[in-house]
C-alpha cells in the first residue's frame, strides 16, 4: 500500500515512511491509494475468529512489505491486549419506564476504556509507538515525538512509547484545561517522556506543533516526527475495535447505528474506513459538543474553523478538526472554499452515511445523570455525548438499534462526573499508582520561540 499526501504536491511513500514523517512535506495528511476490500468469508465468519486475526487481517494490507509478518503480528498482540465489551444498556427507549420490559435492547456502549491509559487512544498509540519503534532502530539520529493533546493523547503516547529506545517524547498540554488523572497519566513518567505545560489552549499546543515541522531550521538539526491522530500508525489501527463490536453484536441482518464522540474526527474516520472496507454499519454519528463546526458544515455546506470553545467534554475541544480532510476525501469531496463546483450527487452519499450534531454541556450532564440513574450505567461525558446523539438518531428512526462508543472511564473525568452522581467512582489500580507519584512538568508560554529553545536545549 501506498500513501499520497492530501494535499497532492508531496511524493507518494510506503507506510513507513507515512509514520515515521507523520505528515507529508507539503503538510498534507496521508491518504492511503485505495481501500482494501476485505474478503467475504472474513465478514461472515468473524465470530469464530480471534480478535488478533481480525486486526492482523485489518490492517495487513496497509502495511504492505515494510513489517514482517511475524513482526506484525507481535505488534497487533500488544496493541489489543485488553478487553473491548459491548455492553447492553437500554431496552427500546419509549417504554423503558415500564416494567416488565418484553424489548430487546435498543443501545449498547463499546467500552474502549480497558486499556492502560483508560482511554481508547491506547489502541492508536500502543499500535504507533511499536511500528515508529521498529522502524527507527538502526537510526543512528535519535527521533522526538512532539505531540499536543487536549487530554487523553499524552497520557497514551507517554505510556506507549515509555521506553522505547531510541524516541524522546516532548507532550505539549493546556494548563488548567486537562483532568488531574490525565495529567498525571502525562507528568509522572520520566525517562524519555517530557510534559510541556503550555499557558494557553489546546489550539494554541497544536499551533506550537505545527510551527515546530514547519521549521526548517529546526528540522535540520533535529529528526522530528507527530504522534497525534493525522499519524497512519494512529489513525488506521482505530478500525480494529469496529470490528470488534461488529464481531459481538447478535443482530448480524440489521447492522447498527454508531455514534462516536468526536473532536479531531480520527476515530470516526477509521470507522468509515473500515465501512468502506466492507464492515456492515447502518449509519455513523459524529457526536460533538459544542464545538459544533462539522455538525454545522453538514448543515449548511460552510466550513468554518473556529477557536476551540471548552466544554466538560474537553477532549473534543477542537475548532479545526485536522482529519476531516479525510473524511471529505473518503467521499471524493474538498471543502467548499476548494471545490469549484459542487457536486449535490455526493454530497448526499456523504450524508446518507454520516450525520453529525451538537450536545450543550447541560445535555451532557443530563445523559450522565439518566444513564446512572435509570440504566445503572456511569458513563464519562464524552460517552454521555456519544449516548445522547445516538438516543436522538433512534427517536428518530423506529427499529434502529446502535451502539455508542465509551471513549474514556469516567475516573479519567471524576471531576465533573462525581459531582453529578453524588457518590465517589471506584478507582481502578492503574489511577491509584498514579496518585502517589510527583508530577514533572516544564511551563511554557505559548510563543514558538520558547518551544524551539526548549527543543534545541
Ligand atoms: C480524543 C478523544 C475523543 C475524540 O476523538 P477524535 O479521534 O479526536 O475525534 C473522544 N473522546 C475521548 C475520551 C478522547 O480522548
Amino acid at each position: 500500500m501506498l500513501y499520497f499526501s492530501l494535499n497532492n504536491t508531496s511524493p507518494i511513500v510506503d507506510f513507513k515512511e507515512a509514520t515515521i514523517r507523520g505528515q507529508a512535506p507539503d503538510k498534507g495528511l496521508y491518504f492511503p491509494e485505495n481501500i482494501p476490500r476485505l474478503p467475504k468469508d472474513f465478514l461472515s465468519s468473524i465470530e469464530a475468529l480471534s480478535r488478533e486475526e481480525i486486526a492482523l487481517t485489518v490492517i495487513e494490507p496497509y502495511i504492505g512489505n515494510t513489517l514482517p509478518k511475524s513482526e506484525l503480528r507481535r505488534i497487533v498482540g500488544e496493541t489489543i491486549d485488553f478487553d473491548f465489551p459491548l455492553v447492553p444498556i437500554t431496552p427500546d427507549i419509549r417504554t423503558a419506564n415500564l416494567p416488565p420490559n418484553p424489548l430487546p435492547t435498543t443501545i449498547y456502549s463499546l467500552e474502549l476504556f480497558h486499556g492502560p491509559t483508560l482511554a481508547f487512544k491506547d489502541v492508536g498509540a500502543r499500535f504507533m509507538s511499536r511500528c515508529l519503534g521498529y522502524f527507527v532502530r538502526d537510526n543512528n539520529r535519535p527521533v522526538t515525538v512532539l505531540v499536543a493533546t487536549s487530554g487523553d493523547t499524552g497520557g497514551a503516547v507517554a505510556s506507549g512509547f515509555y521506553g522505547v529506545e531510541g524516541i524522546q517524547v516532548v507532550i505539549l498540554y493546556p494548563s488548567g484545561k486537562v483532568s488531574s488523572v490525565q495529567e498525571l497519566q502525562l507528568t509522572t513518567l520520566g525517562k524519555n517522556i517530557t510534559a510541556l505545560e503550555v499557558d494557553g489552549s489546546f489550539d494554541d499546543c497544536q499551533r506550537l506543533v505545527k510551527e515546530a515541522f514547519a521549521d526548517r531550521g529546526l528540522n535540520e538539526r533535529l529528526f522530528l516526527t507527530s504522534a497525534n491522530s493525522i499519524n497512519v500508525a494512529r489513525w488506521l489501527p482505530q478500525q480494529f475495535y469496529y470490528f470488534f463490536a461488529w464481531q459481538q453484536w447478535a443482530d448480524k441482518d440489521h447492522p447498527p447505528v454508531i455514534s462516536v464522540p468526536s473532536g479531531n474526527f480520527g476515530n470516526i474516520c477509521a470507522g468509515l474506513m473500515a465501512r468502506s472496507s466492507g464492515l456492515p454499519v447502518d449509519h455513523f454519528i459524529a457526536a460533538c459538543n459544542a464545538n459544533d463546526i462539522v455538525p454545522s458544515y453538514l448543515q449548511t455546506g460552510e466550513y468554518h474553523p473556529k477557536p476551540a470553545q471548552p466544554t466538560l467534554s474537553n477532549a473534543m475541544d477542537v475548532g479545526n478538526p485536522s482529519n476531516f480532510v479525510r473524511i471529505l476525501e473518503l467521499f471524493h469531496q474538498k471543502l467548499p472554499s476548494l471545490q469549484q463546483t459542487p457536486n449535490p450527487r455526493q454530497i448526499s452519499s456523504l450524508e446518507q452515511t454520516l450525520s453529525a450534531v451538537s450536545i450543550s454541556d447541560a445535555e451532557t450532564t443530563a445523559a450522565i445523570r439518566e444513564l446512572y440513574t435509570h440504566h445503572h450505567y456511569l458513563p464519562d461525558p464524552h460517552g454521555a455525548v456519544g449516548y445522547l446523539a445516538l438516543q436522538r438518531y433512534l427517536a428518530a428512526h423506529p427499529g434502529a438499534k446502535g451502539i455508542f462508543l465509551e471513549t474514556a472511564h469516567p475516573v479519567k473525568f471524576y471531576d465533573v462526573v462525581e459531582p453529578l452522581i453524588g457518590s465517589k467512582i471506584p478507582l481502578p489500580a492503574s489511577v491509584n499508582v498514579l496518585l502517589n507519584q510527583q508530577k514533572h512538568s516544564i511551563h511554557l508560554l505559548p510563543d514558538y520561540a520558547q518551544l524551539k529553545d526548549y527543543l534545541l536545549s
